[in-house]
């Protein structure tokens, strides 16, 4: 029998089902499983506590799939995940405003290491641990079947994969392969994505719903929408009548989409301005220019990748804020996000409250965001929540 036997006083978790054991965790491994095989994991004194993927590569040792001992994970038990999280779906699915949104969300979908976005007939897939690469036939198979696509493309590219000791694969999985640029629908907004060469799986599909509720302030103001990229934020703005936007973006070739996006919505050319800049440097500008906003979005990449970043993390959310505040005029709206999983939407609103203070800005907190109901979190599993933002009115 394959097992992974964990230290004394390591067990609780586990028995909280959180879905992760990390390799100081781990007393030994017997019998002489390879890595990516299925494992059983078991207390000091012996006893059963859950069945697992194994990977030795990994710091996460184990990602635990099933904590009953009678059920090792089997082709049943795939087929059971998968349709419970098509049927988390549904009402997506019977949404014709919307045909993107994230169909599987990895461990919080009881799936470790795969992530699936469906994007209109076409699905994109993430498979970014080892013992989830060893069952992409499976996986690949499954959603053919119960999601029906037209075909799968591959985007396991993310950086993550290189921890597991995988290297970045892309390219078509199974059926046709997605037109260059694929016209997807978001609460009525139309948006081309671009699965081979996006950035993640080609969209930022956790934004919809807060893209609908920043809308509801954009009717003619101003907005800055920073960290545009494809124009997700300035698209539902231009859609609620949006004044003059100004889209800003490290990425050129994001920000072209982001015009060709603005375009298919029937934003008229020329009121709007596309910045390709570094937002801090660009912000700064700005500033030293006296422009004043009514709307700024401010939407960055993740900034803390480890514990140790968190420090430097908070400092770049501060003076992004800070800059933001600072263009917006009396009574303008700053949305602001982070996508940080470890900067806690308590620490958070803690940095952006910095910012206020040092802008000498009176600023009210007048909504929290979070992400879609298609990125559920996992009550024993807290690392499924990432994404905070705060409306806020700054006066
Ligand atoms: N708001 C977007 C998603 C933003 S993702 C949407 O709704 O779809 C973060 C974006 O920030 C990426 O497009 C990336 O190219 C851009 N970016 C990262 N660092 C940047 C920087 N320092 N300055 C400007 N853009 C940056």
């Amino acid at each position: 029998m394959q097992q992974v036997i964990l230290k004394k006083g390591r067990a609780k978790p586990v028995l909280h089902k959180h879905p992760w054991i990390f390799s100081g965790a781990v007393a030994r491994i017997l019998g002489d499983p390879a890595d990516g095989d299925l494992v059983e994991v078991r207390d000091a004194g012996g006893n059963f506590l859950a069945h697992g993927l194994l990977n030795r590569r990994s710091q996460i040792v184990v990602r635990l799939v099933n904590w009953a001992q009678d059920r090792p994970p089997d082709a049943a038990l795939w087929r059971d995940r998968v349709e419970r999280a098509l049927a988390g779906r549904a009402t997506l699915a019977g949404d014709p405003a919307t045909n993107a949104y994230r169909l599987i969300y990895a461990e919080a979908d009881g799936l470790p290491g795969l992530i699936v976005d469906r994007y209109g007939d076409y699905l994109v897939a993430q498979f970014l641990v080892l013992g989830m690469e060893r069952l992409k036939d499976e996986m690949a198979g499954l959603l053919m079947e119960l999601a029906a696509p037209r075909g799968i493309w591959e985007r396991s590219d993310a950086s993550v994969r290189a921890k597991e000791g995988l290297p970045p694969v892309a390219g078509l999985l199974r059926g046709a392969s997605p037109p260059d640029r694929l016209e997807v629908r978001e609460n009525g907004c139309r948006f081309l994505v671009d699965l081979a060469g996006g950035q993640k799986t080609g969209f930022y599909l956790d934004q919809r719903a807060n893209r609908q509720r920043v809308s509801a302030y954009c009717a003619g103001k101003s907005v800055l929408d920073a960290f545009c990229y494809t124009g997700g934020f300035s698209v539902y703005a231009a859609t609620a009548g949006a004044g003059p936007l100004t889209l800003l973006d490290s990425s050129a070739d994001a920000l072209a989409l982001a015009a060709e996006n603005l375009r298919l919505n029937e934003r008229d050319a020329g009121q709007d301005a596309f910045l390709a800049a570094d937002v801090f440097q660009q912000l700064r500008r700005f500033r030293a220019e006296g422009r004043t906003f009514d709307v700024a979005i401010l939407d960055p990449p993740k900034f803390a990748h480890a514990q140790a970043d968190v420090n430097r993390a908070a400092r770049g959310y501060k003076d992004v804020n800070l800059l933001a505040m600072q263009l917006l005029r009396p009574g303008g709206v700053l949305a602001t996000f982070s996508c940080s999983g470890l900067v806690s939407a308590d620490l958070f609103q803690k940095i952006v409250f910095g910012a206020a203070v040092d802008a000498d800005r009176d600023v009210q907190v007048v909504e929290r965001l979070s992400q879609g109901a298609d990125h559920p979190v996992l009550l024993t599993f807290p690392e499924s929540e990432y994404l905070k933002g705060l409306i806020c009115r700054v006066w």
